[in-house]
């Protein structure tokens, strides 16, 4: 079975890294998707214990889970904000609701209401109140004692893109009229722009788990090792081909591994024949097309003497998250929380 690896402590180094970028500001930690398919439960008490106080997750339903797991005493944010008939819920729940349009306001205007956030949009037009709304409204939202007021970065990835400080200088005038209330802005992303893009508290997700391009002076440490077995070793002759669709043909008799591993568990289908796993820290490359539970690498240049039993690493120490996702055409975000449920979750 394809296994992964959760290293907690590694992830708790990484939130203490991102920690120390803004000495300012409290560092929370997003945990939204099960931790980005790592396990909400184990991640938070793990980051809890090291100090961290606050959780932002994005569903009611992932808030009252992980209020079982961390307990009382932590604070928990619900980026998506209440639907109807949902209220009691955050408040028994001791959630805090951030409110995000109209609707949201209109339903936190009753007695069974719990803590709330105020989110504004400073540009992405995704989630959040509009700015006009906070000066016309300000007086009506102070009333419902906000514990935070948030923004989100269209563009933290692009550290050159304009509209990162756009959205600081439109934040910063939410935050001025909200003085007695934290502020927040920054994802994993943002915490990488500079001491004007802390504010009071820090929202990293995705950095936690070893994600992101960090600049050069920030080491995030592997989050996650995803690995699988390899269950046949044989010769592939010449003028043969591998996998589905024949796609890889074969010019001369190469040596092929078959690994138990594929889509179904995450394994980007994308990635036929750019993908890499790694065997003893060699590089091996995907021969063809990912199947749903198989994989076939190449492993003439390999390591010598692999056998049905010998491990495979497609994420980890060698098999860089950005540099796996990217050959398949996409993000660490969605590599990650792609990882399929017959993956093995283990925790270190
Ligand atoms: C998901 C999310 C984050 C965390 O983003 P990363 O890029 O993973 O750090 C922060 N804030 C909001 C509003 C989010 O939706």
């Amino acid at each position: 079975m394809p296994r992964a690896t959760v290293l907690t402590s590694n992830i708790v180094d990484n939130w203490r890294t991102l920690d120390a970028l803004h000495p300012g500001a409290t560092t929370a930690a997003v945990v939204k998707a099960d931790a980005y398919g790592l396990g909400a439960a184990k991640v938070a008490r793990a980051l809890k214990i090291a100090g961290c106080q606050t959780f932002f997750v994005a569903y009611l339903e992932e808030g009252m889970a992980l209020r079982k797991a961390v307990g009382k005493g932590a604070r928990i944010f619900v980026l998506n904000g209440p639907m109807r008939g949902e209220v009691a819920a955050y408040r028994d729940a001791e959630l805090t609701a951030v409110l995000s349009s109209e609707l949201h306001l209109k339903l936190w205007s009753t007695a069974a209401r719990g803590t709330c956030a105020i989110h504004v949009d400073t540009g992405m037009n995704r989630l959040g109140l509009p700015l006009a709304m906070i000066d016309t409204e300000a007086t009506a939202l102070r009333r419902l004692a906000p514990v935070l007021v948030m923004s989100h970065l269209a563009c933290a990835d692009d550290p050159k893109n304009p509209m990162n400080a756009a959205q600081r200088r439109a934040f910063e005038e939410v935050a001025d009229t909200f003085p007695d209330t934290p502020a927040s802005l920054a994802n994993s992303a943002g915490c990488y722009l500079g001491k004007g893009y802390g504010f009071d508290l820090t929202r990293p997700g995705l950095a936690l788990y070893g994600g992101t391009t960090p600049p050069a002076n920030v080491t995030l440490k592997t989050g996650v090792v995803l690995e699988s077995t390899i269950i046949n070793v044989f010769k592939g002759r010449k003028d043969t081909s591998v996998g589905y669709g024949a796609t890889y043909s074969l010019s001369e008799d190469r040596l092929l591994a078959t690994c138990a591993i594929g889509y179904a568990d995450g394994l980007l289908r994308a990635g036929s024949g750019k993908l890499k796993g790694w065997i003893d820290g060699v590089p091996c490359p995907v021969a063809g097309r990912i199947s749903m539970d198989l994989v076939t690498l190449d492993i003439t240049d390999g390591p010598k003497g692999i056998k049905p039993g010998a491990h495979v690493e497609f994420l980890g120490e060698h098999a860089k998250l950005e540099a796996q996702a990217a050959a398949c055409g996409t993000l660490g975000y969605e590599l990650l929380t792609g990882l399929g449920p017959r993956v093995q979750r283990n925790y270190r």
